[in-house]
């Protein structure tokens, strides 16, 4: 056994020792009609509950390599998006790093009026990746678990997550923001180097 293995082991150990009771939800897929609803605004913060169903939320979000996950695709009715991390993501990994972060109740406010395409792909719809138009720059305002207000100027990348997470919690999937379908597809066909080992 090399050290990578041990190591591997080691860190599995870890794991169970640091996180007990680890939960990874099934993630809902598209066609499902929870994914469609318009969620309800969290109105108890800081408690057992909201702390637990966020742990689980990032267990379930890391065990796929997700780059966010928004609380309507495993089922739970509430305006909760995680997105976020402080290693790079696998499935985007020419993308900047974007801080984890949990955000309730968000608020976005285009600036400007400037947009830009680029490709994203989404768990709930697993295998496709399609080229979404987003606004570049985007004012994000909530709450965080604890009741603490969050508000961040952001552009690009970030923007585009938190623009693709909050959609989940309209009941909006990217392909409904797809114009043209031509940039819309297979992941293993359109990025043959990135599906051998990611089945997003
Ligand atoms: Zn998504």
């Amino acid at each position: 056994m090399g050290p990578v293995n041990r190591a591997h082991i080691f860190a599995l150990a870890f794991a169970e020792i640091t996180a007990p009771s680890m939960t990874i939800h099934t993630i809902l897929k598209m066609g499902d009609p929870r994914l469609l609803r318009v969620a309800q605004p969290v109105t108890e913060f800081d408690t057992d509950a909201l702390h637990l169903l966020v742990r689980d939320m990032f267990d379930t979000m890391r065990s796929v390599n997700g780059a966010g996950l928004a609380a309507p695709q495993i089922g739970v009715d509430l305006q909760l998006v995680i997105f976020g991390s402080n290693h790079r993501n696998p499935r985007y990994p020419d993308r900047p790093l974007v801080p984890p972060t949990v955000l309730l109740n968000p608020v976005i406010t285009p600036l400007g009026d400037e947009e830009e395409e680029d490709w994203e792909g989404c768990l709930s719809v697993p295998g496709l990746r399609g080229k979404v138009p987003r606004w570049s720059r985007i004012r994000y305002t909530g709450f965080d678990p604890y009741g603490d207000p969050i508000d961040r100027t952001v552009e690009g990348f970030h923007a585009r997550v938190v623009q693709h997470e909050c959609d989940h919690l309209i009941g909006k999937l990217y392909p409904m923001r797809v114009r043209d379908f031509t940039q819309f597809g297979f992941t293993e066909v359109l990025f043959p180097e990135i599906s051998a080992t990611e089945d997003d």
